[in-house]
């Protein structure tokens, strides 16, 4: 068989573009399709526009705090167009940052959507046709809209939340998970009535109960007002704006209703099932430990596989796919111990088991516990606490999990990872010196447990 390339990657986003990269390091002659900005979800309307709408969130509270330090602040003012345009602008830096990376790597890079034609073949929406020994996918994730109610479609998801024409001064959040409370959190500082709704009795599912009960309460405080198992059940367009029936039979006008109920792998209309992929029961591609699909030519990485659906996974998975592949060096990745962070204001920084993961996988756990007001909130006088939690094994006192709320918390959160993934103990955190002062410190200075917790009989 002759073939144009030796891989197309389907998909200009993190995983994409690293394993494009680094397929053609090793030799490959690799084509790249996008049909969108080169960059992907994290770069274009993800996790590098979030962060920066998070610093610029963090102002207000810098603004209010400076007063007790002994500065006197004047007027300030928030303008979101202003916003808008700095992120754009930083935004095209990077997605040409990556057109330029690839280009100087080898990479050619087609702007078109494309669709596999057989397990070799793909066609480019501008008419091209090409065949490649290997074809991957990583084509991302898109959001869901839920729940199917009527007048769903007059929500916005994370997609167009970022570029609103303007600013939403009464916003409905909708979801209770990352997306949801990091944008109630952003929302909420930059002068927004934020209302965030959602089934359970607390947002973020998944992580461990006492980071997610402190957060609701910091929400709150931040002017964040929670409807815990309330949904919305029918959205309409009013002359004030939308008008917003409720589970509970409250009645709201907002001029925004965020949807962040979650993210569907974007697996539609690719031919991907006609030339014999099996997908999973959501759509996800179905992969093995080397992120190869039904068909042995094709391959899939990132969030299109629904495995743990973080930028730095997706990064690692297309490495380790092209270095398998093209690099003659098998590799698999091992997903314990991925740190992750929400950027709410307290951040969250977490890594390992949560309370109930490690009581139901292990035996008797230690359960060490920080709650302190950071050094700054003393002249501050802002109410604020940081938490911090290491979930320890008794019977060997290995530390299984470690979650934190508080400033930084993502930064400690990655480091921490390092030394969970070594296996290190309780006393190996013990017999690490502390670094004074700093809240990180708190880690290295947990005396004596605060509960010791047995698994059910
Ligand atoms: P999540 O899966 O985190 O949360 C979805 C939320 O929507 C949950 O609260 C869920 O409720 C709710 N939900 C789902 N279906 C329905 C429904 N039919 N009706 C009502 N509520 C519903 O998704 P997000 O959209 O927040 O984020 C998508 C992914 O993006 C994340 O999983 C994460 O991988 C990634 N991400 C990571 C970030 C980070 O690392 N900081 C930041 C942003 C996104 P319930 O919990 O009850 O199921």
């Amino acid at each position: 068989m002759t073939f144009d390339y030796d891989l197309i990657v389907v998909g200009a986003g993190s995983g994409g573009a690293r394993a494009a990269r680094v397929a053609a390091s090793h030799g490959a002659k690799v084509a790249i399709a996008e049909e969108f900005r080169v960059g992907g979800t994290c770069v274009i309307r993800g996790c590098v526009p979030k962060k920066l709408y998070v610093l610029a969130s963090r102002f207000r509270d810098e603004f209010e705090d400076a007063t007790g330090f002994g500065w006197r602040v004047g007027d300030v003012a928030f303008d979101w167009p202003t916003l808008v345009a700095a992120k754009e602008k930083e935004i095209t830096r990077l997605s040409g940052f990556y057109e330029a990376a690839l280009a100087s790597s080898g990479v050619e890079l087609i702007r078109a959507r494309a669709t596999l034609t057989d397990p070799n073949s793909v066609r480019f929406a501008n008419g091209r046709t090409a065949r490649a020994r290997y074809i991957l996918i990583a084509t991302g994730g898109a959001p869901v809209l839920a729940p199917h109610i009527p007048g769903i479609e007059l929500g916005v998801s994370s997609n167009e939340i970022f570029d609103l024409p303007e600013f939403p001064q009464r916003l409905l959040i909708v979801g209770g998970g990352y997306i949801a409370v990091e944008f109630a959190s952003v929302f909420a500082r930059l002068g927004a009535k934020v209302r965030l709704a959602y089934r359970a009795d607390l947002p973020l599912r998944g992580f461990d109960d006492d980071l997610r009960s402190r957060l609701a309460d910091a929400l709150k405080t931040a002017g964040v007002e929670h409807r815990a198992g309330v949904l919305p059940t029918r959205i309409t367009k009013g002359a004030a704006g939308l008008e917003v029936e409720m589970s509970d039979g409250a009645s709201l006008t907002v001029d925004c209703v965020l949807v962040a109920t979650g993210r569907r792998p974007l697996t539609q209309n690719l031919g991907l099932e006609a030339v014999g992929v099996n997908l999973r029961e959501n759509g996800a591609v179905a992969v093995d430990a080397h992120s190869r699909a039904s068909v042995e030519s094709i391959y899939a990485v990132g969030d299109v596989t629904d495995r743990v659906n973080l930028t730095p996974v997706a990064i690692r998975e297309g490495q380790a796919f092209a270095d398998s592949v093209f690099g003659e060096t098998p590799t698999t990745i091992n997903y314990e111990h991925t740190p992750s962070a929400v950027f709410t204001t307290p951040e969250i920084g977490t890594v390992g088991l949560t309370e109930c993961e490690a009581l139901a996988r292990h035996g008797a756990l230690d359960i060490y516990e920080a709650q302190f007001r950071p050094l700054r909130a003393t002249l501050s006088g802002r109410a604020e606490r940081v938490y911090m939690k290491l979930i320890v094994d008794n019977s060997n006192g290995r530390v299984l999990g470690a979650h934190i709320l508080g400033p930084e918390a993502g930064e400690m959160a990655q480091l921490v990872a390092i030394a969970l993934r070594m296996g290190a103990t309780k006393s190996d955190f013990d017999a690490t010196m502390a670094v004074h002062p700093t809240m990180a410190e708190e880690l290295v200075t947990m005396r004596a447990p605060s509960r010791l917790l047995r698994p059910q009989a």
